[in-house]
Formats: structure tokens, sequence, C-alpha cells
């Protein structure tokens, strides 16, 4: 008998951790490894939201706070959401845990039995099939490619939905690809999900501030459906804030009492200096922050950059992403070319080679669910990335 439980031997370790890790030990070792498997913005917090994190300790904000968070940070987040996102939520539908993982893994230990259905697109973040095998409800992937810019459709969601789906968890911006849904796209989503009443939906809006050459949709605005939504974010992206970990749930009553019930007994409230610092990042409005401007004017350089320079690889078919600060080309025809002991098979091959032969760390794209692809983070400044695309396509060349 394994001393480990099923459940966590099961379990797929997270892929861009373990990548990261990887190009760390090798940067140990003195090998100069370009590392463009990170997930987290390379810009560091804003000064006013250190200052207020300073001012938590200094107040000696110290103590266990309330398990559902401050009322002063989820009076912020309610007033956010109206701001941000047109839609009214009381401070007793949020929930703040640590990080939006967290608040996921909350969701659906308070949501899903054994044997119900969770719908997810893909490609997906890497955790949330995971999750969802851990609460032992079943991933139902619903596959969108390269030619559909990587979003699926309506009549994708309805042939999915059965009798046992609990939720569909809904990612735009999205992790892995980029890919943000427009206005139009997620209303044909919303009109099926309102002909399904019993089906929730998880909205992660994680990336919602970090968008180019298109407007943010959050699943609010379709108010039929907010009796059984769902909203997830947190200031970890848009706000540089990732070691803070503070991410939220809005929802309706009984799941947010779920939550904090489940959260309770779990890991009780997050961290209360965090939690002051997040309060000053929830009262800043967006349209207003020249913090954020910077950064995503930043990002959407970058992609241009990173995006000219996969295109002119033969091999790699890129689209082009519109959030978040990812891209997620596909090397398909290059499957079958070797060098040396390398075939190319997968995504995940391609990242084995790329890390060996170009010395640059990302990601291979069958742990999001596309073996097709590999997903590179554009996270990293300007000269690091001019030359891993360098070091790429030489690599490449290589392969016949
Ligand atoms: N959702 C998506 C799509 C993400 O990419 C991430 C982080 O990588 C998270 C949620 C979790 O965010 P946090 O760092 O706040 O736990």
């Amino acid at each position: 008998m394994s001393v480990i439980a099923n459940r966590v031997l099961s379990m797929a370790a997270s892929a861009t951790l373990a990548m990261s890790k990887r190009s760390q030990e090798m940067q140990a070792q003195g090998i100069d490894v370009i590392n463009l498997s990170v997930g987290e913005p390379d810009f560091n917090t804003p000064e006013d939201i250190k200052a207020a994190g300073v001012a938590a300790i200094n107040n000696n904000f110290t103590h266990y706070p309330p398990v559902p968070g401050f009322m002063d940070l989820r009076k912020a987040i309610c007033q956010k959401l109206k701001r941000d996102n047109g839609v009214d939520f009381a401070p007793e539908q949020i929930i703040v845990s640590n990080g939006g993982k967290h608040a996921i893994i909350n969701v659906l230990l308070a949501m899903v039995n054994p044997g119900d259905e969770v719908i997810i697109p893909a490609p997906y973040w890497v955790s949330y099939p995971e999750m969802v095998k851990f609460v032992e409800g079943v991933p139902v992937e619903v596959r969108a490619t390269i030619a559909s810019d990587f979003k699926i459709t309506a009549a994708q969601l309805e042939a999915a939905i059965t009798d046992k789906t609990k939720l569909l968890i809904f990612n735009s911006p999205s992790n892995p690809t980029g890919m943000v849904y427009s206005k139009a796209e997620m209303k044909a989503l919303a009109d099926v999900l309102k002909k399904h009443p019993n089906v929730y939906i998880l909205s992660d809006e994680i990336y919602e501030l970090i968008t180019f050459d298109c407007e943010f949709e959050s699943f609010a605005q379709f108010t039929e459906l907010k009796d059984r939504l769902i909203i997830m974010n947190g200031v970890s992206k848009g706000f540089a804030m990732t070691g803070w970990r503070i991410g939220y749930i809005a929802a309706p009553n009984e799941i947010a009492a779920a939550c904090n019930k489940v959260q309770g007994q779990m890991t009780s409230a997050a961290s209360g200096i965090a939690q002051k610092a997040s309060v000053a990042a929830m009262m800043q409005d967006p349209k207003q922050s020249a913090d954020l401007k910077n950064m995503v004017a930043r990002f959407k350089q970058r992609r241009d950059m990173v995006r000219e320079g996969l295109k002119a690889i033969p091999g790699f078919k890129v689209n082009n992403p519109t959030g978040a600060f990812y891209i997620f080309p596909d090397i398909s025809a290059l499957f079958g070319k070797k060098y040396g002991q390398y075939t190319i098979k997968s995504g995940d091959d391609m990242a084995e080679f790329l890390l060996a032969e170009g010395h640059v760390a990302l990601v291979g794209g069958d742990s999001f669910g596309d073996a097709n692809s590999i997903r590179i983070s554009y996270a990293t400044d300007e000269a690091k990335l001019t030359e891993s695309i360098r070091r790429i396509k030489e690599a490449v060349a290589k392969l016949a």
C-alpha cells in the first residue's frame, strides 16, 4: 500500500512550475538559460500598494483576519466590480483567499460532487483539470485550435452539456493562449448557458487588466446568469502582486457561504498584511493608473516583437493574442523532424529540445490540453526576448 494517497498519486505536477524549476537548476550550474516559462509579470508591485502593506504591519494588522477577508477589502472589491464590470455584489458575497488558485479550489470543493462534470475549454490553464479530478469531478474538455483562435464556439459548448454538467470554467484573457473572447463570442456562449439553468459558470478573470487592441469582457454583463455566476479574480497579474497571494471570488450567497465554511476549516483567512495592500490595489481605477498603463504598453510591444520573431521561424504558426502575456505557437508542422537524440512529436518534445539545444525554457502544450503547441511567456525583458527568439530559430533550423 502506498504511503501517498491516490488523489495525489494520480495528480500531475504543475508543468509550468516544473519548467521554471528546471531552468533555475540549469542556471545554478552556470548554464545561461533564458526562462520563458514564468507566469508572472516581471514588474514590481507599485509603490503606493507596497506602502499600504508596510503601513498594515506598522498598524499591527498582524492578527487573524476574519475568514472571508477584512470588510474594507470586501467593500473595495464590490466597488471595483461596480466600477470596472458594472455589476452589484454585496460584501457577504466576496470571499478573499490565498491567491486565485486557492479561490478556485475552494469553489470546486464547495460545489462539485463525485461524478459531476465540469466543462473546461482547451487549451486550458494546467491546474483546472487537476483540481477537478482532485474533488472527484469529471473534467470534460472542449477543444479549440489555432484555426478558431483557440476559442470554443456556442455549438461546441451546447454539445458538451449533459444532465451531469455542474460547472463551466471559463478563462478570458486566457492562459496559455493569450486570447480574449469578444463580447459577441461571449454572448453566444451566454445564450447557450441561459438554456441550461443547472449549469454554473466559474469565470476566471485574473488577466482582466492585461489586454491590447481589445476590451476585456466580463461574464458579469450577462445579468440573467448572475445567480449562477462565480467571478474569480485577484491582484496577482494586473498589479504585479503574485507573491502577496490574494485572490477572491464574487458569488451567489449560498456558494460564498460554502466557500467561507471550507476556508474556515482549511486555511483561515489570507494574510492580513497582503489584504490591506490589496485594498489600495482595488481602490485604483485602472483607467487612471500610470503603473498599469506602462506595464500593459510594455507587454504589447513585446507581444508584437515576439510574434514577428516567431512568425519568421519555419514551421511555427502563430495567431495574434490580445491579452495576458503568453503566445501559443502551433508547431505541429515540425512533427517527425529530428536532431540528435530528439524527435519532435509534441509540444513537450519541442520544449525539451529547445531547453537542451537552445537553452530557452518554455512549456510544452501537452499539459495545457494542446500537444500541437508550446507556450511562451513574454513577461521578461526585451533583450532576453530578442536573444531567445534568435536561439529558438537557430535550434529549430537544426531539425531535419
Ligand atoms: N488563473 C489563471 C488562468 C492563472 O494563470 C493563474 C496563475 O498563473 C491563476 C488563476 C492563479 O493566480 P494566483 O497566483 O493569484 O493564485
